[in-house]
C-alpha cells in the first residue's frame, strides 16, 4: 500500500474536484467526537461492561449486547436513534455516553476498472490536531470483492522498495479503527442489508491485511478487529476469507495461527539472506530459514489452507531463473501458493519492475514445479491504488495470459477485469 498512501494535498484537492470522486459516506461521523468512547471495536464482553456502566441489570446484558451487535455490525447503524430494537430510554442513555463512529472519509477515488480507494482520517492524538490518515482499497472481481485494509499508520520496516517503508510509524490504529475501515467500505458500497441491495449478494467477500504497516506489530488490535469482522452474527466474513500479510515477524507467526486463525501471506521477495537483508531488513533479525520453519509450523496449515508467498519482481535483483529454481527448492514441503507481484514503481523508487519476458520465464519455472504461479494483476493504476500491496491477492492471471493481454491492450493493467 506504500506508494498510494502518499496522496499530496494538491492531488487531494484535484481529486475532490474531478468527476466521480467525492461520494461521501452516509455516516461521515468523525471518530470519537467530544471524547465519548466509541463502541466500534469492543468485544462482546467489553460491550457488556459498557452497558453495565449505564446501570442495566446484569440479567439483561446478554440480550442487549446481542441487539447492539446486530445494529452496529449487521445493520451498519451508527445513530442510536435508529436502533429501534432498543428501548427509547436505553437509546437516550447510550447517546449520552457513547458513539458508534467510523474513521472519517476524506476522499474517495474510483478507477475505471471499478477499484475504489478511500482516504480515511483517524482520531487525532490530541483534540484540535489533524488526525493521521490511512487508506483502504476495494477491488471488485468476478464473483468476489476484496478489501485491502491498513494495520498501521506508517511503518517501522524500512523495506526500500515499499513507499510505506519510507514513512515513519505514526501510530497503531485501534481495533475499532481497523474494523471501521470495513464499515466505511460497506457504507460507501451501500452494502448494508437495509439498503436496496439483496443482502446475500455480498460486495466485500474477502479481506486482505495488506495495506499500510505490519499487522503483527499491532497484533492485539488486529486480532480483536478480525474477531469482530468474522463474527457470524455481524459482519460474518470467515477467517478463511481473511489473509494477513507479514514481512516475517517470526515470534508472532504461531500466535497468528492459534489466536487469529486467518490465512497467512508472507512477503518473501528473495531466496537468499543477503538479498532479503536488503529488501526486507527485518530479515537480519529473522532470517529465511527461521521464517520458513515458522511457516511449516503455522497452526492449521494444510493443502487446503496454504500459505501465500509474495514475491515482488525487481529487475536484476531477484528475478533470475536461478532465483526461481531456488524459490521452488526453498518452499518444498510447505503447503504454499506463490504470488509474483510486478513491482509498482513510485516517484523516486530505487528499483524497476522486471520485464514481462523475465516474469514469464520466472513464472514458468514456478508453474512447472506445480504452483499455479499467479502474477498479481495491477488494479486501479489510474488512481494509484496499485502501489505495491494494493492489489488483490486474488487477482490472478497466468503470466502468459497477461502477456497476451498486455500486447493487445494499451493499458491492460487497468482494463483487465
Ligand atoms: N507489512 C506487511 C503488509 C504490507 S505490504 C508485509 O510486509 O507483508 C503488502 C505487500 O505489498 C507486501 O508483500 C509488500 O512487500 C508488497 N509491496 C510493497 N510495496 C510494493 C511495491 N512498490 N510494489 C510491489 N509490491 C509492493
Amino acid at each position: 500500500m506504500a506508494t498510494s498512501l502518499d496522496i499530496s494535498h494538491e492531488k487531494r484537492a484535484s481529486a475532490r474536484q474531478s468527476g466521480p470522486l467525492p461520494a461521501l459516506a452516509p455516516h461521515p461521523a468523525p471518530d470519537a467526537p467530544a471524547g465519548k468512547p466509541n463502541l466500534v471495536g469492543l468485544s462482546r464482553e467489553a460491550l457488556g461492561e459498557a452497558l453495565l456502566s449505564l446501570g442495566l441489570p446484569r440479567n439483561q446484558i446478554r440480550m442487549r449486547v446481542g441487539q447492539l451487535w446486530n445494529a452496529i455490525y449487521h445493520r451498519g447503524l451508527s445513530d442510536f436513534a435508529d436502533m429501534t430494537t432498543l428501548s427509547r430510554e436505553l437509546r437516550a442513555k447510550l447517546e449520552e455516553a457513547f458513539v458508534v463512529a467510523r474513521p472519517e472519509m476524506v476522499v474517495e477515488q474510483k478507477s475505471v476498472d471499478g477499484t475504489r480507494k478511500w482516504l480515511l482520517r483517524l482520531a487525532p492524538e490530541k483534540p484540535g490536531m489533524p488526525g493521521p490518515e490511512i487508506e483502504a482499497v476495494y477491488i471488485p472481481e468476478e464473483g468476489r470483492g476484496t478489501l485491502c485494509i491498513s494495520s498501521q499508520v506508517g511503518s517501522t520496516l524500512t523495506c526500500p522498495f515499499s513507499h510505506t517503508g519510507t514513512q515513519k510509524l505514526v501510530r497503531n490504529p485501534t481495533a475499532g479503527e481497523i474494523v471501521g475501515q470495513l464499515l466505511v467500505a460497506r457504507d460507501a458500497l451501500g452494502e448494508w442489508p437495509d439498503s436496496s441491495r439483496n443482502s446475500n449478494d455480498r460486495l466485500v467477500t474477502n479481506i486482505v491485511m495488506m495495506g499500510m504497516g505490519e499487522p503483527l506489530y499491532n497484533f492485539e488490535n488486529v486480532r480483536d478487529a478480525l474477531d469482530i469482522v468474522s463474527d457470524g452474527e455481524g459482519l460474518s466474513l470467515s477467517k478463511r476469507r481473511i489473509t494477513l500479510s507479514t514481512s516475517g515477524v517470526v515470534p508472532m507467526i504461531e500466535r497468528t495461527g492459534s489466536e487469529i486463525g486467518c490465512m497467512l501471506a508472507v512477503s518473501l521477495h528473495a531466496v537468499n539472506d543477503e538479498t532479503r537483508d536488503r529488501l526486507v531488513p527485518l530479515n537480519k533479525k529473522y532470517p529465511i530459514a527461521e521464517l520458513l520453519d515458522a511457516c511449516r509450523n503455522y497452526p492449521g496449515v494444510s493443502n487446503a489452507r496454504r500459505i501465500t508467498f509474495e514475491y515482488v519482481m525487481l529487475k536484476g535483483v531477484n528475478d533470475s531463473l536461478a532465483d526461481a529454481r531456488e524459490l521452488v527448492r526453498l518452499l518444498k514441503g510447505i503447503p504454499a501458493k506463490i504470488n509474483l507481484i510486478p513491482f509498482n514503481p513510485w516517484p523516486g523508487s530505487p528499483y524497476e519492475c522486471s520485464d514481462w519476458a523475465t516474469i514469464e520465464k520466472f513464472a514458468d519455472v514456478v508453474n512447472r514445479a506445480g504452483y499455479a504461479s499467479p502474477v498479481r494483476t495491477p488494479r486501479g493504476r489510474d488512481i494509484m491504488a496499485a502501489c505495491g500491496q494494493l492489489k488483490s491477492e486474488t487477482v490472478k492471471a497466468r503470466a502468459s495470459e497477461r502477456f497476451k493481454t498486455a500486447q493487445t491492450a494499451p493499458d491492460a493493467s487497468i482494463s483487465e477485469s
